[in-house]
């Protein structure tokens, strides 16, 4: 039996890494650099040829053209452009609405993970940046001390959720907390096609989204009770067409069928409330979301219902632990503005 050790292939020497390394910064800086400069010429250009001032929103009325020297023009779009300068207005929150017929920054639709905190403190080198989830920022907003704990709910075209203990999100090390609409509750071979790709999910039984699919479910069980329902003229008789607002109409009308279609809907949501008061205590769930605020406080008393018969009574009031968040729209706003006062 012989050994012998391979020859060691010559490797770069710690230097030759650390050189490397320092050239990479310098080109991360420069590339980095580049919008910052970029952004602060145009913003010198508003100042000085237009009436705009920092802190307004300037509208660009014509497409440009080769007058307009920036690094990346685009010729076809219409910009929407602000400057902010939080130095007198103190801290400011930046909503992004979704697109509707336009683009906003078009790496958004690349699905990578945005380094929205380094652009912009590239741009705005002495301020200190906080980027937070939309659910997050609501939550804050719903906190009644900076110690609270609550379970935030959102059930719209899909369900989110977040549970702060203590003032703050519990996401876990790898940030998964949150997910409750991707968990499984409905494991039949028919069950519904969530968007993440697998069956029956929580988002895909219990939402907005879920109302055609769980019709039909519902239609099929006893057709002549939906025939006889005043769902059934508006979609000629056909479940598929039944969507939310149908439901919210005819469920805050009372019509039987659509408070059963509710209740399917409401089930696996109690359920899942159920398992996190179970797991952590938290006695407090806001649940906000176009499709809860459209059906109001009956669908409420459903989702409690469900989560008490989903768990044993530890003396537990859902009709107490279950409320709608009534900021709309504007809680991520206004959730992210106390977070920042707060900090
Ligand atoms: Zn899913």
């Amino acid at each position: 039996m012989s050994a012998t050790a391979p020859a060691q292939a010559e490797g770069p020497s710690s230097g030759d890494l650390a050189s490397r390394n320092v050239q990479r910064r310098a080109v991360e800086a420069v590339i980095w650099g580049m919008s910052g400069v970029n952004y602060d010429l145009m913003r010198q250009e508003m100042l000085r040829k237009t009436d705009a001032k920092v802190n307004q929103f300037l509208f660009w009325g014509r497409p440009l053209d080769w007058h307009n020297q920036t690094l990346t023009p685009n010729p076809d779009t219409l910009y929407f452009m602000a400057f902010l300068d939080t130095r007198e207005v103190g801290p400011l929150v930046l909503d992004i609405p979704p697109a509707n017929g336009g683009s906003l920054n078009a790496r958004g639709a690349e699905r990578e993970p945005e380094p929205v905190a380094g652009r912009v403190k590239a741009i705005w080198p002495g301020a200190r940046i906080r980027v937070v989830n939309d659910l997050s920022a609501a939550g804050y907003g719903f906190l009644r001390h900076a110690h609270d704990d609550a379970c935030i709910v959102t059930v719209s075209s899909g369900i989110g959720h977040k549970v702060f203990l203590d003032g703050k999100p519990a996401i876990g090390p790898s940030g998964r907390g949150g997910e409750i609409g991707h968990l499984r509750v409905d494991f039949s071979e028919e069950a519904p096609l969530c968007e993440c790709g697998a069956r029956g999910h929580l988002g895909a039984l219990a939402c907005g989204r879920a109302v055609p699919e769980q019709a039909v479910r519902l239609a099929r069980r006893d057709p002549g009770a939906f025939a006889r329902s005043s769902l059934a003229a508006p979609v000629a008789g056909q479940a598929r067409r039944v969507d939310s607002h149908l439901v919210a109409r005819t469920f805050k009308a009372g019509d039987p069928w659509a408070m059963a279609l509710v209740g399917v809907l409401a089930a696996p949501l109690g359920q899942a409330l159920a398992g996190i008061h179970a797991a952590v205590g938290v006695e407090r769930f806001v649940i906000m979301g176009g499709f809860a605020q459209a059906l109001g406080p009956a669908y409420l008393a459903l989702v409690g219902q469900a989560a008490a018969a989903s768990t044993w009574d530890f003396g537990q009031v859902w009709g107490r632990m279950l409320e709608l968040g009534e900021m709309g729209d504007d809680a991520g706003l206004i959730g992210a503005g106390r977070l920042a006062a707060r900090e």
